[in-house]
């Protein structure tokens, strides 16, 4: 079996490339490296290339290639709001071309990325039945690539497999691959940062959300677990068929609570100043993600908090002491 990974060498993508194969697909990585990384690309052939360039997806499409797997995105919510036009162009617009060379070459399968930004719900924890109503562009355009996607499969007889990621986060239990994002966003890399003394504090953004403490609660979901559902989907395909599937734990932790783990599993020290909300977040959003467990027998076997701030400390002391990168940021 061969599978296409677009946006193969990002964060999400590189782990899971490394998954299939590890079970022996041959995998082949496009991304044009705006926010990936050559040296994730270790696992198949790459090619450097744009989603949006139909005469590179054709010739890649010409390859025997049995499955896509589409991750390459604009992923950054921040970058998304500043320039809409390209997160659309990148998003929507690569996401129609990819499928026209699916179309093209008959490959009938697709498995889609997805956010759990889609949703705006007060009901905890979140299923797919719940109300979707994207709070901002990044949103709105991954609803919007799910759209297309869903007519392709209506259309075109493809099997199409769209996951909504809750938070992602931890490495590679090797260590050969993890978070790095320039900037970097995410809390979980932040927080690990200042414990390594590369960032001077933490900024907790908001303190007077309707939580125990006060802060944000988010499900924090480790990218092995991300990267198995991506293997469940690939091997229990229907033709026809279209599946959603929320990708969390249904377990909760509030960003106080991520920085007293992360203190515990570093052993070090992790200042923090307190800041107001950071536009557009919500208080809470944890998956229930009982659909993904019943019809793809998916588990959550290496989202234990500790694992994950553990595999993502020791990746982030790996990557620090091997690349050549900035030693010194300031909160
Ligand atoms: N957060 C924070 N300080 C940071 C980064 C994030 O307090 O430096 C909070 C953020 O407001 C959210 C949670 O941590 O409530 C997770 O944020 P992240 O950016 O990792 O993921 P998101 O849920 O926004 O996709």
């Amino acid at each position: 079996m061969r599978v296409l990974i677009t946006g193969g060498a990002g964060y999400i993508g590189s782990h899971v490339a490394k998954h299939f194969r590890n079970k022996d697909y041959d995998v082949i990585v496009v991304d044009n490296l705006a926010t990936g990384n050559h040296w994730s690309t270790k696992w198949g052939e790459f090619i450097k290339g744009d989603v949006r360039d139909a005469d590179l997806m054709h010739s890649v499409m010409s390859k025997d290639v049995d499955l896509v797997v589409h991750l390459a995105a604009v992923a950054d919510v921040s970058a998304a709001e500043r320039d809409p036009d390209r997160c659309f162009s990148v998003n929507i617009e690569g996401t129609k071309t990819v499928l026209s060379a699916m179309r093209s070459h008959g490959i009938g399968q697709i498995l889609f990325s997805s956010t759990c930004a889609v949703y705006q719900s007060q009901a905890l924890p979140m299923s797919e039945r719940c109300n979707i109503s994207p709070a901002g562009v990044y949103a709105e355009s991954k609803l919007q690539a799910e759209k297309e996607i869903i007519r392709e499969a209506e259309q075109g007889g493809i099997d199409c497999t769209i996951f909504r990621f809750f938070n992602v986060s931890g490495a590679d239990k090797d260590c050969e691959i993890g978070e790095v994002h320039d900037p970097e966003t995410h809390l979980i890399p932040i927080v690990l940062e200042c414990a390594h003394g590369i960032r001077e504090r933490v900024q907790i953004y908001g303190q007077d959300y309707p939580t125990p403490d006060g802060t944000a609660i988010r499900d924090y979901v480790h990218v092995e677990d991300i990267a198995a559902a991506h293997l469940l989907a690939a091997a229990s395909r229907e033709a026809n068929r279209v599946r959603t599937f929320n990708l969390g734990t249904g377990s909760g932790y509030s960003v106080k609570e991520i920085i007293d783990v992360a203190r515990r599993v570093t052993g070090l020290p992790i200042p923090v100043a307190l800041t107001p909300r950071r536009a557009g977040d919500q208080a809470r959003l944890t998956a229930d993600s009982a659909l993904a467990q019943k019809e793809l027998g998916w588990s959550t076997a290496a989202s234990d908090l500790p694992n994950i701030i553990d595999s993502s400390w020791k990746w982030l002391s790996h990557y620090r002491s091997t690349e050549d990168v900035p030693k010194s940021r300031t909160a």
